[in-house]
């Protein structure tokens, strides 16, 4: 059953970002589906084919503006699974829009304290139920198996950038790339020295030397921005009208742009992933954005 429209996804020459030496191109995953965000559809399909197999309501975890957990309640939605979210803090008096979203797709929100969240304890009446636990994230081998279904057509770029939260759709991309593609993942946590052994867990073997990891532009943190960033954020969607988002595409693009006459200076053929996320934008100020 195909339910998401995978083949909505534009794979574009990003002509403002070519290099004499490099060509650039994005696929924007963004576009598969409004509320699916990009990268998250393909973490969860196999998550969600064997919760439907055995009948079981899926239970996941996110933050108040998490894109994974509004992209398991509308996957789950169209899947005809029944699905709660463990969400991190207090229950708001008046909910972020993303989880606004996540119940009109028919989620259920249980909402828990940091340490209860840090410690993946299932709340009553959760845990009573039989419940199928997707990870924080999609974060696992069947999130990996996932990711590498990601149709960026292996064996035709010679680099393919993305950007890194857990590292798992990263993963997927090594799992399904060529040996002599270099796959280059842009953390956008500060300090996440586990990221590379977190992959290589995921992997079950080591990262390929012409592989790597970025670390320089998390612009303070995760979810953190600076005016520079609105700023290049507002120049790419003006010039090239590829729109991103503030916790993870722009940073790539951003990062991206700022290498390709170094780490990138010998790629011919560079893609972007666009991982989607564009819902998170909502928690940012009015007006910040031009779209
Ligand atoms: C979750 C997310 C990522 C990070 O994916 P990981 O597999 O956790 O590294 C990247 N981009 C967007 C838009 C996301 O929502």
């Amino acid at each position: 059953m195909q339910l998401i429209r995978e083949d909505l996804a534009e794979l574009s020459r990003v002509k403002w970002l070519c290099t004499e030496s490099t060509n650039v191109y994005v696929l924007r995953l963004d576009q598969i589906h409004p509320l699916i965000s990009g990268n998250k559809w393909y973490k969860l399909r196999y998550y969600l084919e064997a919760a439907k197999a055995s009948g079981q309501k899926v239970i996941t975890f996110g933050g108040a503006y998490s894109n994974h957990i509004l992209a398991t309640a509308a996957a789950c939605k169209l899947y005809g699974l029944s699905c709660a979210g463990i969400i991190r803090g207090e229950e708001p008096e008046q909910y972020a829009p993303t989880l606004t979203d996540a119940v009109s797709q028919g989620m259920e929100l249980h909402f828990v304290s940091r340490t209860a969240y840090k410690e993946h304890q299932i709340p009553q009446p959760l845990a009573g139920e039989n419940t199928y636990v997707v990870p924080e994230g999609g974060y696992g081998f069947t999130g990996l198996l996932g990711a590498a279904t990601i149709p960026y057509l292996p064996g035709v770029f010679d680099t393919v950038c993305c950007a890194a939260g857990t590292g798992t759709m990263m993963a997927g991309l090594l799992h399904s790339a060529p040996a002599d593609t270099t796959i280059a993942g842009f953390s956008v946590l500060k300090n996440h020295k586990s990221l590379t052994a977190e992959i290589e867990t995921l992997l079950q073997r080591p990262l390929p030397e012409n592989s790597f990891i970025n670390n320089d532009f998390h612009f303070g943190g995760y979810a953190k921005y600076t005016e520079e960033l609105i700023h290049f954020m507002n120049e790419l969607y003006k010039v090239t009208g590829i729109p991103t988002d503030f916790v993870y595409t722009a940073k790539l693009f951003y990062g991206v742009k700022a290498l390709l006459d170094s780490a990138f200076k010998t790629s011919r053929n560079l893609l972007i992933i666009h991982s989607g996320g564009l819902q998170g934008n909502r928690s940012l100020p009015k007006g910040t954005l031009i779209f």
